[in-house]
């Protein structure tokens, strides 16, 4: 009777429903199947591909981690470490992959050389929005197939939070006509590099800390980097007077991933707190963006910066070269043809909603 007393008022603390089926009606012990112990202790080393106390995207894991391992009573503790403290920057992947850490922050697109299909599971020129992309991953099947392609490589992936729209960058000149594209010098990753490049840009890859200075001493002709948030905090307002409007990075979605062994150790509960803290940080990230977005705006308005839209022939000559893009990634690769034809069949149905919806109301605002 004691045993069953304790039982009772240790499935009360719990909370567990499943208990309460099993338990009733005998005064036996519980089996061990009731979770008492279920949660066992489990530590989780989580590197990103971002400096330490970075702005929002750094920042929201971090905060992530705290939630989860409030939560969890302590069940999970996950200490977060950012980039070369363990691993390099894009090193993440594959030391999460093999089991050296537990866990990562980061984008998919980095890792487009396992799979020219990761790029799609961060996004795409004139692709989806922040909402779009949510939307696509949690009913459109983006998420299974997500899920699908990082399991070949052992890694479990959830949301990461969205950097929501970016900007199109910032320019040392007027960009009027693709001809003024042609030749030029431009730090612009991904896909939207590759877009470019058939445009004529040079697409030049570099590391975060040397972009500032390759625009002042003109080594680059321009650059992207996020949105109005991040862009100020790297002065290219000082090198660069144009600031265009985006069409490369329409909801760029941040990446956490388990290695899926280490996943799979979680008990139930710990596996659905990861699940919804990862969403929190996903809602959580999207409106510290818009609301430091539009507070950096605000600073740069106030400056000599002209902030210019790229003309339509442009954006269509530009539009053309991504499903150029696509067909020769497709082409090359099933994944890639896989997973680009479902955001496709996705998108489609979805643009006329963000059109008729969202876009007819932000007209007459
Ligand atoms: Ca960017």
């Amino acid at each position: 009777m004691e045993n069953r007393r304790n039982f009772i008022k240790k499935a009360v603390i719990v909370g567990a429903g499943s208990v309460l089926t099993s338990g009733c009606g005998d005064s036996k012990p519980p089996s061990k199947s009731v979770n008492i112990n279920k949660n066992k202790k489990i530590r989780i080393k989580l590197a990103t591909s971002w400096p330490s106390n970075f702005p929002i995207m750094g920042e929201g894991i971090e905060r992530f981690a705290q939630r989860v391992n409030t939560i969890s009573g302590g069940s999970i503790k996950i200490k977060v470490h950012p980039k070369n403290v363990l691993v390099p920057a894009f090193g993440v992947f594959d030391a999460t992959s093999i089991g050296a850490i537990d866990a990562y922050h980061s984008a998919s697109y980095y890792y487009k050389g396992k799979n020219e299909a990761f790029n799609l599971f961060t996004g795409f020129p004139f692709g989806f929005t922040a909402t779009e992309m949510n939307a696509w991953l949690d009913f459109g099947g983006g998420m299974e197939l997500w899920r699908e392609l990082y399991d070949r490589h052992n890694l479990f992936p959830f949301k990461g939070g969205n950097t929501d729209i970016q900007m199109g960058g910032w320019f040392k000149k007027e960009i009027k006509s693709v001809e003024d594209l042609k030749g030029l010098k431009m730090r612009i990753p991904g896909l939207g590099g590759e877009v470019f490049a058939k445009l004529g840009v040079k697409p030049i890859q570099l590391p975060a800390g040397e972009i500032f200075i390759s625009l002042e001493r003109n080594m680059l002709d321009a650059t992207e980097w996020l949105g109005p948030s991040l862009d100020i905090k790297m002065g290219f307002a000082k090198a660069a007077k144009n600031y265009y409007t985006g069409w490369h990075e329409p909801g760029s979605m941040l990446s956490l991933v388990f290695n899926k062994k280490k996943f799979n150790k979680f008990s139930d509960e710990q596996k659905m707190m990861i699940e919804m803290a990862s969403e929190e940080m996903n809602a959580h990230m999207a409106s510290e963006f818009q609301h430091a977005n539009s507070k950096a705006l605000t600073e740069i308005k106030k400056s000599d910066v002209t902030i210019r839209s790229f003309p339509k022939p442009i954006m269509e000559a530009a539009k053309a070269a991504m499903l150029e893009v696509a067909r020769e990634k497709s082409a090359k690769s099933e994944d890639f043809k896989k997973v680009w034809e479902s955001a496709q069949a996705f998108l489609k149905e979805n643009r006329e909603w963000s059109d008729i919806g969202m876009n007819a109301y932000l007209k007459v605002r």
